[in-house]
């Protein structure tokens, strides 16, 4: 199997022949097509599998051959630190690196007033730790998730285990109900279980 055997678009082959990957990992070749057709998706992989890449292909696919007139904030990522969120930008940056698509990186330890005017001019994508993301909703006034089309939580059960529940469920209601989301976790608790009914419809369950 290769990456070609999914329809993507050029400027998306280009970069993930530029990244050197050459074959899809088994989460990317059961995510892709998946995510490209709508569905939501509740995926058990670890770091390491590819997964950011399995999110984030389909997502710049969907960006690009759907291009909006207007800028808008198009696309949630939620990570549990910033080092991943770091790692997640540095991978969506590099695949969209033959596009014009807008990234942000919405962590902590980066300054919120640069941050405030990255988001004001609208982004594609916006990656964030929700804590951070939840200053923004509730300090910027010029700050909405109305827009968002994809919700991506990342490494669910850590974000859990840190204590952001609360904000999880603040920033989901946040976002309209009309949405793709995908949700991965390595482990599945109680709470990850709650989270996936409470944020996925109909989800396609891939283990690997
Ligand atoms: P992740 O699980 O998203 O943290 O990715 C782990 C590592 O695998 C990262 O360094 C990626 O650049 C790399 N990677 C992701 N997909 C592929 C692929 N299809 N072929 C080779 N390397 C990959």
């Amino acid at each position: 199997e290769s990456f070609t055997s999914f329809s993507l678009s050029r400027p998306i082959l280009k970069a993930i022949a530029a990244m050197g990957f050459v074959k899809p990992t088994d989460i990317q070749a059961k995510s892709i097509p998946l995510a490209l057709q709508g569905r939501d998706i509740c995926g058990s992989a670890v770091t390491g599998s590819g997964k950011t890449a399995a999110f984030m292909i389909p997502i710049l696919e969907r960006l690009l051959f759907r291009p909006r007139t207007v800028p808008a904030i198009r696309v949630l990522v939620l990570v549990p630190t910033r080092e991943l969120g770091a790692q997640c930008h540095s991978v969506a940056t590099n695949l969209s690196k033959f596009s014009t698509i807008q990234i942000c990186l919405c962590v902590g330890g980066l300054s919120q007033k640069l941050q405030e005017a990255e988001l004001r001019k609208k982004p594609d994508i916006v990656i964030a730790t929700p804590g951070r993301l939840i200053d923004h909703i509730h300090n910027s006034p010029s700050f909405s998730l109305d827009e968002i089309e994809i919700l991506v939580i990342d490494e669910a059960d850590r974000i859990l285990e840190d204590g952001f529940k609360a904000e999880l469920n603040e920033i989901i209601k946040n976002t309209p109900v009309k949405r793709q989301t995908m949700l991965f976790s390595a482990t599945m608790t109680d709470n990850v279980d709650e989270l996936i009914k409470l944020s996925l419809k109909n989800p396609v369950r891939l283990f690997v």
